[in-house]
Parts: C-alpha cells; structure tokens; sequence
C-alpha cells in the first residue's frame, strides 16, 4: 500500500503548483500532473488522488477564475492553503542571448505577471499554453531552437535547460496562494483557522450589507471578498468570501445559521489551517511516520542519500565532489597577476588537479590591505580556465556581485567572515553554480548548518560545508583546525564537507599532515593555497606552499589515498 498521500497537481511536474506541494508537503507526498483545474478535481473525486493542489489568488493579477468556478460545482471541499512564492525565469536549450529568442511558450498567468520584460521584447511571438513547465517540456522534447519558457527555476533543472533570463516579474514579491481540495474535511481541532464560503444574497437594496453585517456583529475578520458572474443568472454574482475562524467554532457556527436567512444559497467551500509561512503541515491521516519535512533540507535523515556536485565541461572532464572521491582545489590565496596566476596554474594543471582557486574579490581585516583585482581579476581566472582546462572557485563578497562573479567561475565560494552575510546568502541561494561555503571563525556547527540551510531554501542544493579553522585561545596556529566536525557535518547532512588546512593553520608546514588527518577523517576534499614564490605574496604567504612543497603534497597525499583504498 501506498503510504505517502496522491496530490493531483495543475501543471506538469516542475510547475508552480508542483513547487506549492513541495512546500506544502516536501518530500512526502506523490504529485500526479493535470492539465486543467477541472481534470484536478476529477482527480480527486474519483479517488485517483487523495488531494488536488489548484492556484487560487496571485498577488500581481488577483484571483484564478477557474478555480473559483470549479469549486461552484464540485463537492470537494477545501482543506488547506499554501503561500508560494513566484519567481520566473526565461528558459532555453543553451546559453544563448535573450536577443536571439523569436518565440516565448508560457502560462498566460505567467506571461501577465511579466508583462514589463515582455513589453521591452521587439519582434518576439508570445505563444500562451497550458502550463508554465509545460512550455518547458515543450522546449526541452522539440529540441526548439530560438525559443524560450517562462517556468520555474525547478523546470530548468527538470528539463535541462539553460535560464538565460530571471526574475521577470513585474514586482519582486510576486505571490500564489494555493488551495488544497479534498472529499473530507480535515481535523476540527485546529487552531488559526480559516473558512471560505461562497454566496448569491437576496434582491434588495442593502442585501450584501446584510450579509456582511452578521460578521461585524459576531466580531468575525473578513480575509477576502471575491465575486463571479452567475453565468445562468445574467447580471447576478456569488460572492467568495473567506474569513477567520472554523466553521465549529461557536460564534461562526451562529453567524452561519444567520447566513441562511439572509442567502438564496449558501456553501461552505472547508475550515482549514491558515498557511504560516513555512511550516509544514502534518497530515495526520496519512503517512505521518515517513514524513520527514520537518526536518532541515540539510539533513542526511530527510534526504536519505549523500549530495554530489558534479562539474562537467568536456573540455576539462568530470569532477564529481562528495561522490566518493576526494578532490583538490588549489591555487592562490589573491589573483595578482597574469604572471602570477598562470604560473600557478601551469603547476596546478601538471598535478593532475582540476579545480584552481584564487580571490579576486578580497575580504581584509584591514581596509589598507590588498582587496584584490576586482573583475579584472575574474578575467584573469576565466583566461586560466580555457587555457590550462581548470575549473575555477572563487570568493563573492557582497549580494550585488553574485551575478557577475557567477558569470566567471564554476563554484562561488562564501569566506569565514560572509558565513552570516544572510543577505548574500539568500542572493546566492538563487544561483545555479555550486557553492562552497567556509565556516564562520566563531561559528557553531549548527549555526554552520543554518547558513547553508539560507542557501538551500531558495533552490540552489549544491552547497559544498568548508571547515577553515575557529578561533580559540590557542595563538601558535593563525586558527584551531577543528577536524572533530568532518565527522559530525557528514552525520548531520548530506552535503560534501571540504577542509582548508591553509587558514585553518596558517603554516605551510602544517598544511600536509593536517590534509593527512582530514582525508582519513572523511572528508570528501580540501582547499589549499599554493604561490610559486610565497615570499612574494601580497596575501597569506605564510600559509601558501611553494612548488616543490606542493609537488610533494601532491605525491604524499596520493599515496595515502591509495593505501586507503587498498
Ligand atoms: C580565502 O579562502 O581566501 C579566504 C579569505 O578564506 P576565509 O574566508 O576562510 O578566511
Ligand atoms: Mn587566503
């Protein structure tokens, strides 16, 4: 027997519906895709799904008329909400310019909430069609070249294809508030309740008044009033309205039965859980033993299987971080140069290394100390890539630069001093590239996990945990490598955990042995900064191993791993 709850879904999978359900009931729960809100509800009333998800308001264009009318017939009633928030994206098959797009396939809500973008868009067809990942699905099986979706970001990465464009709604909190429909109600016993009913009122003047004067008199909050054409009755509407409070409670219940009196015709659509934010809601029918939603998006338990990042350029080959493997990054601690850069690059590629690092946007203890080329150093970096066949990770310091720094490198890193920057965070949450993420010098463990759950909540779960090192009393190391959480993260959560023995120490010396211990403490790789003349270094030299230290490092490090799986 299937445990985990069917939800009929309006929209193909990667549709806003799909992401309302997943916000609604994460994992635990099978999504059945429909066309129309009509085929949603047969769904349900035949029983092929226990629930049926249906967008109901949008906070740009107001209320989906088709659902409000498929609620008129049919005798499902409503059993819940969920607030989703809506970004869109402009999908094509490869990164190619928006410029070069002849036709746009979307939702017609959709390409109403976008209206600004489109507008500025000359010579483009604009082609509505039933679905926002349905246009994405489109794209993706007729392989259509000058053509483009606007979907979710979930619908790029379910058809593989390319966002070439983002956020292209016309005001950036865009919201849908989506209901849940079943054949049953839901518990009575919930507090913060909401019940929605649907109206015509008599033929006088003053009848609406009356209505709504039932609900001043019993001290009942109004949330929404909405009305639809009669469709029989030319010119009469039925009035929606939705307000606080459940349909048992005593002072509803009576404001109820005053309703009769003062209608032609009254239904009550549910009494459900007003939607709070992201709390999930416990379905206490079905399934609740496996249903692991509560649980962080970081956890091992709730994911049930360990991320890998996979970098994969042909030119370069694959590089796959947290699949078993364990993968180096080296390089520089700060892009100075040409010189400087691709002589360490040159070393770098010769190991056999695949992924070089280097700072170009610096964060400094002192304003006076280098900051770092900048995007002329970026250049520099993407200049390293296609002439040695390395992938590159650099650091992103402020929430404005994720775009541009995301434009030069495959992996955005997050420095020790940003691990709380929530601002960038978020910003970087919204990125497709990898993330790696350094712990803050006085962060906990578990205010380390919360920073990379920012980042995880807004869609980007590619987030690589670094250890670099804590502040304690202890001054003969620049930090305390605290090896102790390689263990522990890789118990807690899912995500690859990397080791920067180089901050963590500060002594090139130590940066060997210390790499030694993560490797065999599980780490899935590390970080380590290499200068081909340290002494030279307009940052963390100290730390930095030069060319035969690390041609050592390289050797040494090999040997072990293959000692290891031997
Ligand atoms: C770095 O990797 O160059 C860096 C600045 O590290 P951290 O953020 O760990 O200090
Ligand atoms: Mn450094």
């Amino acid at each position: 027997m299937d445990i985990l709850p069917k939800v009929a879904i309006q929209g193909e999978e990667g549709s806003f519906s799909h992401e309302a359900g997943i916000n609604y009931w994460g994992n635990a729960a099978v999504f059945i895709p429909k066309k129309t809100a009509g085929e949603v509800i047969a769904s349900v009333e035949q029983e092929e799904a226990d629930y049926g998800l249906l967008p109901i308001e949008n906070s740009l264009i107001g209320s989906i008329s088709t659902t409000y009318d498929a609620l008129l017939e049919s005798r499902l009633l409503i059993t819940g909400e969920v607030i989703t928030p809506i970004s869109h994206c402009l999908l094509a098959l490869g990164k190619v310019d928006v410029g070069s797009i002849e036709r746009i396939y979307s939702h017609p809500a959709a390409l109403s909430q976008c209206s600004s973008f489109i507008e500025n868009l000359a010579g483009c067809e604009i082609i509505p069609i039933y679905d926002t990942a349905g246009s994405a699905l489109k794209i993706s099986k007729e392989k259509a070249q000058k053509s483009a979706a606007i979907a979710s970001r979930l619908a790029a990465k379910l058809y593989d294809l390319e966002i070439i464009a983002e956020r292209l709604e016309d005001y950036p909190k865009n919201q849908t508030r989506f209901i849940i429909t079943a054949k049953e109600e839901g518990p009575s016993d919930q507090k913060a309740s909401k019940t929605s009913i649907v109206f015509t009122t008599l033929h006088h003047p003053g009848a609406l008044f009356d209505v709504l004067k039932v609900f001043n008199d019993y001290g009942i909050n109004l949330t929404k009033l909405e009305s639809r054409p009669h469709k029989i009755e030319t010119w009469r509407y039925y009035f929606y309205l939705d307000f606080d409070g459940h349909r048992n409670d005593p002072s509803v219940s009576e404001a109820l039965e005053e309703l009769q009196e003062r209608t032609n015709f009254l239904k009550v659509l549910g009494s459900y859980p007003a939607w709070k934010g992201s709390k999930r809601h416990a379905l206490p029918t079905l399934g609740s033993m496996n249903d692991k939603s509560h649980l962080p998006l970081y956890s091992l338990e709730r994911k049930g299987s360990r991320t890998v990042c996979t970098l994969n350029d042909e030119r370069i080959g694959t590089v796959n971080i947290g699949g078993g493997d364990f993968t180096i990054i080296a390089g520089p601690c700060s892009v100075e140069g040409r010189k400087q850069l691709f002589k360490t690059a040159n070393l770098i590629k010769e190991s056999g290394v695949m992924i070089l690092r280097g700072g170009a946007f610096k964060p400094r203890t002192s304003p006076y100390s280098f900051q770092g080329l900048e995007e002329e150093g970026l250049k520099l970096l993407q200049e390293a890539r296609h002439a040695y066949g390395l992938y590159i990770i650099s650091e992103v310091i402020s929430p404005a630069d994720v775009e541009l720094v995301a434009r030069y490198v495959d992996i955005l890193q997050v420095g020790a001093r940003n691990m709380q920057n929530f601002t960038l965070l978020k910003e970087i949450g919204k990125s497709a590239k990898p993330v790696l993420l350094k712990r803050g010098m006085s962060a906990t463990v578990e205010e380390f996990l919360l920073s990379a759950e920012y980042i995880l909540s807004q869609g980007n779960d590619h987030v690589i945990l670094c250890e670099r090192g804590i502040r304690t009393f202890e001054t003969s190391t620049r930090n305390t490598l605290d090896l102790s959480c390689v263990p522990l993260l890789k118990e807690k959560s899912h995500l690859p955990v990397f080791v920067d023995p180089s901050h963590g120490t500060g002594n090139r010396n130590l940066v060997l042995p210390m790499t030694k211990a993560a490797l065999v403490a599980g780490a899935d790789g590390v970080m380590v900064e290499v200068h081909f003349q340290p002494e030279s270094a307009m940052s963390d030299g100290n730390q930095s191993l030069d060319s035969s230290l690390y041609r050592e490092f390289i050797k040494q490090i090999r040997w072990l791993i293959d000692r290891l799986e031997g």
